[in-house]
């Protein structure tokens, strides 16, 4: 029988990232992927724009940035839209309904944001600390998190201990009179999450997501994400890595509170010394492991974390190319964003609590060539039912066509979080693998016990978005997770 040293299941970019990095170091990797193609849930994103540049240049990865110039456009039912573009040297507004003082307010806002993210962003490229482990590496790191708070002076220390626990709603109304401006950034902040503008630890997810992109609020950067994923999955090829596709990995094999292999739907077993889970962690632990070898308290926190997802994906097909009224053709190739106002992407999020989606679909799109690729945002995931399909594609429809002049849809495939769900195997259909809140984000994500990459039983890790620092295409939790397994073997 075939031994590995590792086998990775799931081939999605954190699994690829993961086998990347320990093939480095010539172990024998297998990945087991249960789709027909690798790359997982980032087959379902329009550009891969928050990937880590650290493992771009660890990697070598090789792929052109498809623009240099890259627009965020929110729309305003007024047609008189606002055009930013991002850099680190800031925001720059080309059109905006807003007035001059709210731009500036804007932009003093997002610099302070900033600010108090840079204190986050040492932490995501590195192994969360253990609370109340008693080891002195888990005591330093803790202390270096509250120093790095610290170091912001106290009067940002204590703006940014007031901020955190707040709902980006709150902050905005207190900052900005702009509904346009409120409407953006409530936008971002609640961004694949099940959190609405109004709930309170909403300012905290954008400044982790400001952390985790070198301080940037907007994903701008592009790179086409067929290129990615197949320039990652050549990577693995080319330094070993075996990828077996259309196989499902059943069970984990346990002896003796250790790894030894996996079972696959074939009923094949193939053992390795250490398994890697790519699935979210619910999957791994209550579907690929099983109950039994965990304790009773281990379960509990395992089935309360949450995770159901609220992002649709849809995509348009039009007989032409989309022409967006009163935006110039040299910046249409933006990332186009609805959400007008706080009010309306929080009744938007209500409808969603109650397991419904709202007439006021909030949404983002890219135009490519002659498609429109949407994420419609509080399209919950329902268990056992199904949303009226039909009805979600004819509301987009009809807030596009106020837009859109040429809109004439030849096509339209709608997947919702369910569907995700199936298609690419993901507990709840969730685009973070698991909801991005307080308690569970850093050493709590996903869940205590579980939170260093490792698990309960030997030689079994996780390396999935569910895990630190979060879900998007950024490859970190593959690379943190072959950082512990490395550090773990010597
Ligand atoms: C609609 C939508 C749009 C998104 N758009 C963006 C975006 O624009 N930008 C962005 O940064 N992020 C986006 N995301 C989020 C991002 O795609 C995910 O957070 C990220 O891709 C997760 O990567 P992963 O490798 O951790 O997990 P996954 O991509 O989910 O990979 C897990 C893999 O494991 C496989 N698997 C599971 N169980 C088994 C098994 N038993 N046997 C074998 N294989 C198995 C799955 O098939 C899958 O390939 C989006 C998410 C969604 C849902």
């Amino acid at each position: 029988m075939k031994k590995y040293d590792v086998i990775i299941i799931g081939g999605g970019h954190n699994g690829l990232v993961c086998a990347s990095y320990l093939a480095k170091r010539k172990y024998k990797i297998l990945i087991l992927e249960k789709n027909s193609e690798v790359g997982g849930l980032a087959n379902c994103a329009n550009f891969a724009n928050s990937f880590s540049k650290k493992i771009i240049s660890d990697l070598n990865i090789d792929i052109p940035q498809l623009n240099q110039n890259s627009y965020i456009v929110s729309l305003n039912p007024d047609t008189n839209h606002t055009i930013i573009e991002e850099s680190q040297n800031g925001i720059i507004f080309h059109n905006s309904s807003a007035t001059k003082e709210n731009q500036e307010k804007f932009k003093i806002l997002l610099n302070k944001y900033k600010k108090f993210s840079s204190s986050l962003s040492q932490f995501m490229n590195q192994t969360p600390p253990r609370i109340k482990s008693g080891v002195f590496q888990d005591t330093l790191k803790l202390m270096k998190m509250g120093w790095n708070v610290r170091k912001l002076g106290k009067k940002n220390m204590r703006e940014f201990l007031r901020v955190i626990g707040l709902n980006i709603a709150d902050e905005l109304e207190d900052n900005l009179s702009d509904d346009i401006l409120r409407g953006i950034l409530s936008h971002e902040a609640v961004l694949g999450t099940n959190l609405g503008p109004r709930s309170p630890g909403s300012v905290l997810t954008l400044l982790y997501k400001q952390a985790i992109n070198n301080g940037l609020v907007f994903d701008s950067e592009k790179y086409n994400i067929n290129d990615y994923i197949s320039s990652l999955e050549k990577i693995c090829i080319d330094s070993g890595v075996e990828i077996r596709k259309n196989i499902s990995v059943n069970k984990i094999k346990i002896i003796e509170n250790r790894v030894s292999g996996v079972e696959l739907d074939n009923n094949e077993i193939i053992n390795a010394n250490i398994i890697v889970s790519n699935a979210d962690p619910k999957k791994t632990y209550l579907e690929l492991l099983g109950p039994e070898p965990l304790d009773t308290d281990f379960i509990r926190r395992t089935k309360n974390f949450r995770s159901k997802g609220n992002v649709a994906k849809l995509t348009l097909l039009l007989n032409e190319k989309p022409i967006v009224n009163n935006i110039d053709k040299e910046k249409s190739n933006a990332r186009y964003i609805f959400a007008p106002n706080i009010n309306y992407v929080e009744k938007s999020f209500n409808a969603s609590k109650y397991n419904n989606f709202s007439e006021n679909l909030c949404f983002e799109f890219h135009i490519l060539d002659k498609q429109l690729k949407l994420n419609l945002y509080y399209i919950p995931y329902i268990k056992n039912s199904t949303h009226d399909k039909e009805k979600i594609i004819q509301q987009c429809q009809n807030i596009l066509k106020k837009f859109i002049g040429n809109l004439n849809i030849t096509n339209a495939e709608l997947l919702t979080p369910n569907d995700i769900s199936n298609k690419y195997n993901v507990s709840g259909g969730h685009w973070n693998h698991g909801e991005f809140e307080i308690d569970q984000m850093l050493m709590m994500r996903p869940f205590y016990g579980s939170a260093q990459y490792q698990t309960p039983i030997k030689n079994l890790y996780l390396c999935s978005a569910g895990t630190h620092p979060g879900g998007g295409i950024t490859g970190i939790n593959g690379q943190n997770a072959a950082k512990k397994i490395i550090e773990d073997l010597r």
